[in-house]
């Protein structure tokens, strides 16, 4: 019922010239993964490139950020309607790295999420403990605030495209991974908390993606629980085989 969906996340990584050569040795890996709704979310620059380089592929360009005005004297931002205007389908929204070096706060995941359903982007809402709210037992305390802020006053009507993407902040880029157990034990507390904020029709099926330090050799094990719908993949996508393979290990 859900669809399985895995993100590269290129940070800022790839000029448009790698961009180019990774889409190019990538998508004959990826030719027969139909059941994989798949995303690459290159830096801002290479955008462009990369939608010429996946015309008429089933793999799909998101954005790492963007603004929630529509337009404005917003130095250096990019809208929701120019993402629109090139073809950009998806909008990661609130990752830590974010919130931890550009003051994305709750709020702002929210504008943002608004404006990113307003224009018919895919959202994908990035949340997360830190090491030490994990070791004090804050995990679900954190996961229910972003959540109860980042989601306050969406409509459960136009909620559909939501993607959540729970990502500790202790395993990004660390090599770290949550157990399978972990991971799926935050996704059903996630799941929970959208029936409580949203609906459960909704909760059903919003897609819960891991983020965090997920491999070749571990996707498997990550992507595939009752409520893992997916991965959003950091460093690991930077190399179209190893992406190419956590695609192919997570739809055994
Ligand atoms: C990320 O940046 O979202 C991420 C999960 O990174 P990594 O896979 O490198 O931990």
């Amino acid at each position: 019922m859900r669809k399985p969906l895995i993100a590269a996340n290129w940070k800022m990584y790839k000029i448009p010239a790698e961009a180019t050569a990774f889409i190019g040795a990538f998508l004959p890996l990826v030719a027969s993964q139909e059941k994989t709704e798949i995303v690459l979310c290159p830096s801002m620059t290479s955008l462009a490139v990369s939608l010429e380089a996946t015309k008429g592929t089933q793999v799909h360009i998101g954005a790492q950020t963007m603004d929630w005005h529509d337009n404005g004297a917003f130095t250096g931002e990019t809208s929701p309607v120019m993402l629109n205007a090139i073809d950009v389908t998806h909008v990661l929204i609130g990752h830590s790295e974010r919130r931890q070096y550009f003051n994305e706060t709750d709020e702002t995941v929210n504008h943002k999420l608004k404006a990113a359903l307003a224009h018919k982007l895919v959202p994908i809402v990035c949340v997360g403990e830190h090491k030490a709210d994990r070791e004090s037992g804050r995990t679900n305390d954190v996961l229910k605030k972003q959540l109860t802020v980042g989601l306050q006053g969406i409509d459960p009507a136009a909620a559909a495209p939501l993607v959540i993407a729970y990502e500790p902040v202790w395993a990004i880029g660390t090599g770290l991974t949550a157990t399978p157990q972990i991971a799926e034990d935050a996704h059903k507390f996630i799941r929970a908390q959208i029936a409580e904020i949203l609906s459960p029709a909704i909760a059903a099926s919003t897609r819960i993606l891991y983020g965090g330090s997920v491999k070749p050799d571990n996707a498997a094990s990550l992507c595939c629980l009752e409520n893992i719908d997916g991965a959003l993949v950091g460093g690991a996508s930077l190399d179209p085989t190893s992406f190419a393979q956590i695609i192919a290990n997570s739809s055994i």
